[in-house]
Protein backbone atom coordinates (compact mmCIF):
# COMPACT_ATOMS: atom_id res chain seq x y z
CA UNK A 1 0.00 0.00 0.00
CA UNK A 2 2.72 2.36 0.95
CA UNK A 3 4.44 1.92 -2.72
CA UNK A 4 0.61 2.70 -4.39
CA UNK A 5 1.28 5.80 -2.27
CA UNK A 6 4.27 6.62 -3.06
CA UNK A 7 3.81 6.01 -7.16
CA UNK A 8 1.02 8.46 -6.73
CA UNK A 9 2.40 10.94 -4.97
CA UNK A 10 5.93 11.13 -7.24
CA UNK A 11 3.93 11.14 -10.35
CA UNK A 12 1.51 13.84 -9.09
CA UNK A 13 4.87 16.07 -8.08
CA UNK A 14 6.99 14.94 -10.66
CA UNK A 15 4.85 16.41 -13.23
CA UNK A 16 3.77 19.18 -11.28
CA UNK A 17 7.25 19.68 -11.30
CA UNK A 18 8.29 19.58 -14.73
CA UNK A 19 5.55 21.91 -15.52
CA UNK A 20 6.73 24.63 -13.47
CA UNK A 21 10.06 24.20 -14.63
CA UNK A 22 8.91 24.46 -17.85
CA UNK A 23 7.29 27.61 -17.52
CA UNK A 24 10.45 29.00 -16.15
CA UNK A 25 12.62 27.88 -18.96
CA UNK A 26 14.58 25.37 -16.52
CA UNK A 27 13.91 22.32 -19.16
CA UNK A 28 15.51 22.09 -22.58
CA UNK A 29 14.43 24.07 -24.68
CA UNK A 30 13.17 20.96 -27.43
CA UNK A 31 10.91 19.62 -24.80
CA UNK A 32 9.40 22.56 -23.17
CA UNK A 33 5.75 21.88 -24.14
CA UNK A 34 4.23 24.92 -22.07
CA UNK A 35 6.02 27.53 -24.48
CA UNK A 36 5.94 25.17 -27.76
CA UNK A 37 2.40 25.26 -27.39
CA UNK A 38 2.30 28.82 -27.21
CA UNK A 39 4.64 29.34 -29.96
CA UNK A 40 3.28 27.07 -32.39
CA UNK A 41 -0.66 28.54 -31.70
CA UNK A 42 0.92 32.25 -32.02
CA UNK A 43 2.42 31.15 -35.65
CA UNK A 44 -0.75 29.15 -36.75
CA UNK A 45 -3.28 32.14 -35.28
CA UNK A 46 -0.55 35.01 -37.13
CA UNK A 47 -1.16 33.05 -40.42
CA UNK A 48 -4.61 32.78 -39.79
CA UNK A 49 -4.83 36.76 -39.15
CA UNK A 50 -2.44 36.72 -42.95
CA UNK A 51 -4.34 34.32 -44.86
CA UNK A 52 -7.99 33.94 -43.63
CA UNK A 53 -9.69 31.19 -45.55
CA UNK A 54 -13.14 32.77 -43.89
CA UNK A 55 -12.52 36.42 -44.53
CA UNK A 56 -15.78 37.60 -42.30
CA UNK A 57 -14.75 35.27 -38.99
CA UNK A 58 -13.52 37.57 -36.51
CA UNK A 59 -9.80 37.14 -35.19
CA UNK A 60 -11.64 36.75 -31.90
CA UNK A 61 -13.94 34.17 -33.50
CA UNK A 62 -16.82 32.87 -30.99
CA UNK A 63 -15.40 30.63 -27.82
CA UNK A 64 -11.83 31.50 -28.74
CA UNK A 65 -10.84 32.15 -25.33
CA UNK A 66 -12.81 29.25 -23.73
CA UNK A 67 -10.77 26.94 -26.59
CA UNK A 68 -7.28 29.12 -25.60
CA UNK A 69 -8.55 27.71 -22.23
CA UNK A 70 -9.01 24.34 -22.98
CA UNK A 71 -5.46 23.86 -24.66
CA UNK A 72 -3.76 24.33 -21.23
CA UNK A 73 -6.62 22.38 -19.04
CA UNK A 74 -5.43 19.31 -21.49
CA UNK A 75 -2.22 19.68 -21.88
CA UNK A 76 -1.30 20.39 -18.66
CA UNK A 77 -3.62 20.68 -15.53
CA UNK A 78 -5.10 17.53 -16.31
CA UNK A 79 -2.11 16.11 -16.92
CA UNK A 80 -0.95 16.86 -13.87
CA UNK A 81 -4.17 15.71 -11.88
CA UNK A 82 -3.91 11.84 -13.98
CA UNK A 83 -0.24 11.51 -13.42
CA UNK A 84 -0.60 10.31 -9.86
CA UNK A 85 -3.28 7.26 -11.11
CA UNK A 86 -1.15 6.84 -14.41
CA UNK A 87 2.12 5.92 -12.37
CA UNK A 88 -0.11 3.82 -9.98
CA UNK A 89 -1.47 1.93 -12.91
CA UNK A 90 1.63 1.34 -13.68
CA UNK A 91 3.14 0.13 -10.66
CA UNK A 92 -0.14 -2.23 -10.34
CA UNK A 93 0.36 -3.84 -13.99
CA UNK A 94 3.95 -4.39 -13.15
CA UNK A 95 3.13 -6.00 -10.12
CA UNK A 96 1.40 -8.38 -12.49
CA UNK A 97 3.52 -9.13 -14.63
CA UNK A 98 2.66 -6.47 -17.45
CA UNK A 99 5.63 -4.03 -18.22
CA UNK A 100 6.12 -1.75 -21.47
CA UNK A 101 8.17 -4.10 -22.70
CA UNK A 102 6.09 -7.23 -22.32
CA UNK A 103 4.61 -6.96 -25.61
CA UNK A 104 7.97 -5.76 -27.86
CA UNK A 105 6.99 -7.18 -31.45
CA UNK A 106 9.08 -4.48 -33.13
CA UNK A 107 12.95 -3.66 -31.74
CA UNK A 108 13.85 -0.81 -33.54
CA UNK A 109 16.43 0.19 -31.05
CA UNK A 110 19.26 0.11 -33.57
CA UNK A 111 17.12 1.62 -36.39
CA UNK A 112 18.63 4.50 -37.81
CA UNK A 113 16.80 8.06 -35.90
CA UNK A 114 15.10 9.08 -38.62
CA UNK A 115 13.03 5.65 -39.38
CA UNK A 116 12.51 5.26 -35.26
CA UNK A 117 10.34 8.53 -35.58
CA UNK A 118 8.84 7.89 -38.90
CA UNK A 119 7.70 4.42 -37.97
CA UNK A 120 6.61 5.88 -33.73
CA UNK A 121 4.48 8.53 -35.32
CA UNK A 122 2.98 6.12 -38.41
CA UNK A 123 1.81 3.86 -35.23
CA UNK A 124 0.60 6.63 -32.83
CA UNK A 125 -1.41 8.35 -35.39
CA UNK A 126 -3.14 5.24 -36.98
CA UNK A 127 -4.16 4.25 -32.90
CA UNK A 128 -5.42 7.51 -32.86
CA UNK A 129 -7.27 7.38 -35.98
CA UNK A 130 -9.24 4.48 -34.85
CA UNK A 131 -9.93 5.43 -31.23
CA UNK A 132 -11.53 8.31 -32.93
CA UNK A 133 -13.39 6.09 -35.27
CA UNK A 134 -14.84 4.77 -31.58
CA UNK A 135 -15.54 7.62 -29.88
CA UNK A 136 -17.49 8.72 -33.06
CA UNK A 137 -19.37 4.88 -33.49
CA UNK A 138 -20.54 3.97 -29.52
CA UNK A 139 -22.59 6.49 -28.12
CA UNK A 140 -20.92 6.62 -24.69
CA UNK A 141 -18.02 7.28 -26.15
CA UNK A 142 -19.55 10.25 -28.72
CA UNK A 143 -21.40 11.60 -25.46
CA UNK A 144 -17.88 12.36 -24.28
CA UNK A 145 -16.49 13.51 -27.48
CA UNK A 146 -19.63 15.75 -28.53
CA UNK A 147 -17.02 18.56 -26.94
CA UNK A 148 -14.97 18.93 -29.45
CA UNK A 149 -18.24 18.90 -31.92
CA UNK A 150 -19.73 21.30 -30.62
CA UNK A 151 -17.13 24.19 -32.02
CA UNK A 152 -19.12 27.05 -34.10
CA UNK A 153 -16.88 28.51 -35.68
CA UNK A 154 -13.25 27.10 -36.37
CA UNK A 155 -10.45 27.67 -35.49
CA UNK A 156 -6.60 27.18 -34.55
CA UNK A 157 -7.57 26.59 -30.67
CA UNK A 158 -10.51 23.97 -31.42
CA UNK A 159 -7.74 21.42 -31.69
CA UNK A 160 -7.59 21.26 -27.72
CA UNK A 161 -11.39 21.59 -27.28
CA UNK A 162 -12.48 18.22 -25.83
CA UNK A 163 -13.53 16.24 -22.67
CA UNK A 164 -10.78 15.60 -20.82
CA UNK A 165 -12.05 11.58 -21.09
CA UNK A 166 -10.48 11.95 -24.46
CA UNK A 167 -6.87 11.50 -22.86
CA UNK A 168 -8.46 8.87 -21.13
CA UNK A 169 -9.99 6.98 -23.94
CA UNK A 170 -7.44 7.54 -26.01
CA UNK A 171 -4.10 6.61 -23.53
CA UNK A 172 -5.11 2.49 -24.13
CA UNK A 173 -3.99 2.69 -27.58
CA UNK A 174 -1.57 4.77 -27.44
CA UNK A 175 -0.13 2.93 -24.98
CA UNK A 176 -0.13 -0.52 -26.58
CA UNK A 177 1.60 1.26 -30.00
CA UNK A 178 4.44 2.49 -27.65
CA UNK A 179 4.65 -1.34 -26.11
CA UNK A 180 4.30 -3.35 -29.39
CA UNK A 181 8.03 -0.49 -30.36
CA UNK A 182 9.86 -2.17 -27.09
CA UNK A 183 8.10 0.04 -24.67
CA UNK A 184 9.71 3.05 -25.16
CA UNK A 185 9.64 6.26 -26.95
CA UNK A 186 12.33 6.86 -29.33
CA UNK A 187 14.62 9.71 -27.68
CA UNK A 188 13.82 12.47 -30.46
CA UNK A 189 10.13 11.54 -29.78
CA UNK A 190 9.54 15.41 -29.05
CA UNK A 191 9.78 16.15 -32.77
CA UNK A 192 6.79 13.71 -33.50
CA UNK A 193 4.80 15.36 -30.27
CA UNK A 194 5.47 19.12 -31.77
CA UNK A 195 4.68 17.82 -35.87
CA UNK A 196 1.63 16.79 -34.31
CA UNK A 197 0.83 19.77 -32.32
CA UNK A 198 1.11 22.05 -35.36
CA UNK A 199 -0.58 19.42 -38.13
CA UNK A 200 -3.31 19.80 -35.40
CA UNK A 201 -3.45 23.15 -35.03
CA UNK A 202 -3.21 23.60 -39.01
CA UNK A 203 -6.00 21.41 -39.24
CA UNK A 204 -8.41 23.27 -37.22
CA UNK A 205 -7.25 26.71 -38.60
CA UNK A 206 -8.94 29.82 -40.60
CA UNK A 207 -6.54 28.76 -43.34
CA UNK A 208 -7.47 27.33 -46.77
CA UNK A 209 -4.46 24.34 -47.22
CA UNK A 210 -4.55 21.43 -48.98
CA UNK A 211 -0.71 20.27 -49.50
CA UNK A 212 -1.33 19.59 -53.16
CA UNK A 213 -1.25 15.47 -53.92
CA UNK A 214 0.00 14.92 -50.21
CA UNK A 215 -3.53 16.08 -49.17
CA UNK A 216 -3.76 11.95 -49.64
CA UNK A 217 -1.31 11.12 -46.96
CA UNK A 218 -1.54 14.27 -44.52
CA UNK A 219 -5.05 15.66 -43.08
CA UNK A 220 -5.36 19.23 -43.69
CA UNK A 221 -8.03 21.99 -42.85
CA UNK A 222 -10.35 21.54 -45.66
CA UNK A 223 -10.46 17.85 -45.23
CA UNK A 224 -11.05 18.10 -41.28
CA UNK A 225 -13.72 20.96 -41.53
CA UNK A 226 -15.95 18.20 -42.91
CA UNK A 227 -15.32 15.97 -39.79
CA UNK A 228 -17.18 18.81 -38.17
CA UNK A 229 -19.83 19.18 -40.44
CA UNK A 230 -23.41 19.66 -39.04
CA UNK A 231 -24.50 17.44 -41.79
CA UNK A 232 -23.28 14.12 -42.77
CA UNK A 233 -23.54 11.84 -45.48
CA UNK A 234 -26.27 9.54 -45.04
CA UNK A 235 -25.96 6.48 -43.23
CA UNK A 236 -22.46 7.44 -42.31
CA UNK A 237 -21.58 7.74 -38.22
CA UNK A 238 -18.63 10.22 -39.29
CA UNK A 239 -16.39 11.26 -42.01
CA UNK A 240 -12.24 11.84 -42.24
CA UNK A 241 -11.31 10.91 -38.93
CA UNK A 242 -7.75 11.48 -39.50
CA UNK A 243 -5.69 12.96 -36.98
CA UNK A 244 -1.86 14.14 -38.35
CA UNK A 245 -2.51 11.68 -41.67
CA UNK A 246 -5.65 11.63 -44.08
CA UNK A 247 -4.12 8.43 -45.25
CA UNK A 248 -6.52 5.73 -42.91
CA UNK A 249 -9.53 7.90 -44.13
CA UNK A 250 -8.72 7.07 -48.09
CA UNK A 251 -7.60 3.14 -47.60
CA UNK A 252 -10.49 2.65 -45.34
CA UNK A 253 -13.09 4.75 -47.09
CA UNK A 254 -13.78 7.29 -44.83
CA UNK A 255 -12.63 10.40 -46.80
CA UNK A 256 -15.55 12.84 -47.79
CA UNK A 257 -14.71 16.69 -49.13
CA UNK A 258 -17.94 17.28 -51.77
CA UNK A 259 -16.46 21.00 -52.06
CA UNK A 260 -13.94 23.49 -50.38
CA UNK A 261 -15.75 26.63 -49.79
CA UNK A 262 -15.23 26.56 -46.09
CA UNK A 263 -18.70 27.73 -45.31
CA UNK A 264 -20.63 24.82 -43.96
CA UNK A 265 -22.66 24.77 -40.61
CA UNK A 266 -20.49 23.37 -37.84
CA UNK A 267 -21.59 21.20 -34.73
CA UNK A 268 -24.33 18.22 -34.63
CA UNK A 269 -27.78 17.95 -34.43
CA UNK A 270 -28.94 18.42 -30.91
CA UNK A 271 -25.72 20.53 -30.20
CA UNK A 272 -27.88 23.43 -28.33
CA UNK A 273 -28.24 20.86 -25.48
CA UNK A 274 -24.56 21.07 -24.84
CA UNK A 275 -23.73 23.24 -22.33
CA UNK A 276 -21.74 26.85 -23.08
CA UNK A 277 -19.38 27.01 -20.75
CA UNK A 278 -15.95 25.05 -19.54
CA UNK A 279 -17.73 23.76 -15.91
CA UNK A 280 -21.08 22.28 -17.66
CA UNK A 281 -18.61 20.57 -20.04
CA UNK A 282 -16.31 19.38 -17.87
CA UNK A 283 -19.36 16.91 -15.95
CA UNK A 284 -20.80 16.42 -19.52
CA UNK A 285 -21.35 12.96 -20.61
CA UNK A 286 -21.90 11.79 -17.42
CA UNK A 287 -25.41 11.93 -17.64
CA UNK A 288 -28.28 10.20 -18.70
CA UNK A 289 -29.15 11.68 -22.35
CA UNK A 290 -32.62 13.57 -21.69
CA UNK A 291 -35.01 11.82 -24.76
ZN1 LIG B 1 -14.56 13.64 -34.19
ZN1 LIG C 1 -11.48 18.61 -34.85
Amino acid sequence: MQDYFEAFTNGFLGTTQWTWKSILFEVPWYTNYFWGLIVISLLVWGLEILFPWRKEQSIFRKDFWLDGFYMFFNFFIFAIVISGIYKVLELLLGNIGVTAKSLAIIDFSNWPIWSQLLIFFIILDFVQWFTHVLLHKFPFLWRFHQVHHSVKEMGFAAHLRYHWMENIFYKPLKTFGVMILGGFEPEQAYIVHFAAIAIGHLNHANIKLTYGPLRYVFNNPVMHLYHHSYILPKGKFGVNFGISLSLWDYLFGTNYIPESGGKIRLGYPGDEALPKNFWGQLVYGFKKPKL
